[in-house]
């Protein structure tokens, strides 16, 4: 076991967590992988430093802003009975002071490296490969898609798939959020290297890695990330290239965007313009967004009309997810609720009480609007009945530059084990 470090989250919390979600009061070691590494990662910080044509959310305040937030406040969430870090009345989630700066890479840099916060699509098929060779055991990677742009959508399986206990989780639906994407692969990374040693209360994670089996997209937009971060020379296809500017242009000349540079960084949607977080079927009919392709909020010209989208469905489906997760940027909070009601928004409150308290962040009840809907925790949650959460990470714009990794890293390290051990047994 590894020395407690509490400088992200305290033991109180983890404590009451438990006592609060698993009804466990014993000892926690919470190997708490506090300790990201690197003080030379600024390069891809100066991109987010410079992008300038975004409004930052306002701490302290009601809701995040507009451009960044995927849902926003609109009723008050009920205070959880124990949940010292995180009040999900307070909405977003002030950013810390100061971070400490790790000195190693979180989960260790045998595979997935936090050096800088351009990770891209290529390293990320490598090293899932790498560990899936290590850990042929615990993890397996499938694809459960095909973007437009042909790159395969991977699903990293990580536990038991004979377990009847599945988790999905999903990061970087939007593109410019590719930092989720880092997370979830040292998330990965994180449970895979602690597996013999790992503890979370009384449960050995190799115990949690046989009782339940996550379904991790990393990166559920290969094509709007490597958008966001080489730009439309990414894309492959001439077709889906040339149309890219053609949007660029329509949004230029509707006065949407005046810069080039900034717009690609800022990059939200697919390789065709659809925004794939307001492309499920929950709330389409309704939400309005923007009526042509552009780097966001276009809905798409049906619901679930993109390969990205089908392929976070197929993936849910073929392992019949109890919860998903979705992660976002930016804000420090988790949103949740979207209108449901009885026994599912007892789940999803449940939900995201644990993520409240392992992370930090506070809890925002959000309901669908003409603003704010078809997005994918949306989804499960009104039309299947799953409760989910969105999680959104980082507190500057997006891209979030690697300087902000280490707090984010810190309030989603032992996300997973707390999961397993909460969901282990339905
Ligand atoms: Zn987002």
């Amino acid at each position: 076991m590894r020395n407690i470090n509490c400088a992200g989250r305290s033991i109180l919390a983890v404590c009451s967590a438990i006592v609060l979600l698993a009804g466990c009061g014993k000892a926690v070691d919470t190997n708490s992988g506090n300790a990201p590494a690197d003080t030379t990662l600024s390069a891809v910080g100066s991109l987010a430093a410079s992008d300038t044509d975004s409004a930052k959310a306002p701490a302290g305040s009601g809701t995040t802003s507009a451009s960044e937030a995927e849902s926003s406040a609109k009723t008050e969430a009920p205070t959880p009975t124990a949940a010292p870090t995180a009040s999900p009345t307070a909405d977003p989630t002030p950013a810390p002071e100061s971070p400490a700066v790790p000195s190693e890479d979180p989960a260790g840099i045998d595979f997935v490296s936090a050096e800088t916060a351009l990770y891209t699509y290529e390293q990320m098929m490598t090293d899932l490969s790498e560990m899936a060779a290590a850990y042929p055991d615990l993890l397996t990677v499938t694809s459960c898609g095909t973007s437009l742009d042909g790159r395969d959508i991977p699903e990293a399986i990580l536990g038991n798939p004979g377990s009847e206990h599945h988790i999905l989780i999903q990061a970087s639906i939007h593109a410019r959020e590719y930092i989720n994407t880092l997370v979830a692969m040292e998330q990965i990374e994180y449970f895979l290297h602690h597996h013999a040693d790992g503890m979370y209360a009384d449960a050995s994670y190799d115990q949690l890695l046989s009782s339940v089996c996550f379904h991790i997209l990393p990166m559920s937009n290969p094509d709007g990330v490597s958008i966001s971060q080489f730009g439309p020379d990414a894309i492959r296809n001439e077709e889906l290239r040339n149309g890219l500017y053609d949007i660029l242009q329509n949004d230029r000349d509707g006065g949407r965007t005046s810069g080039e540079d900034s717009y690609w960084r800022r990059w939200k949607a697919n390789a065709r313009g659809v925004d794939l977080n307001r492309n499920f079927d929950a709330g389409w009919d309704m939400y309005e967004g923007v009526p042509y392709p552009s780097s966001d909020h276009y809905k798409g010209t049906s619901p679930a009309s993109e390969p990205e989208t089908q392929a976070i469905l197929n993936a849910a489906d073929a392992c019949n997810a109890m919860i998903t997760i979705s992660y976002h940027s930016m804000g420090g909070v988790i949103y949740w609720d979207y209108g449901s009601t009885g026994e599912v928004y007892d789940k999803d409150y449940a939900l995201m009480s644990l993520v409240s308290v392992m992370t930090g962040y506070s809890g925002s009840s959000s309901v669908q609007s003409s603003q704010d809907a078809a997005g994918c925790s949306d989804y499960f949650v009104l039309v299947r009945g799953v409760p989910s959460v969105t999680i959104e990470n980082g507190w500057s714009e997006c891209p979030i530059g690697i300087e902000e990794y280490p707090s984010i890293w810190n309030a989603n390290a032992e996300l997973l084990p707390a999961l397993a051990f909460t969901y282990k047994n339905g």
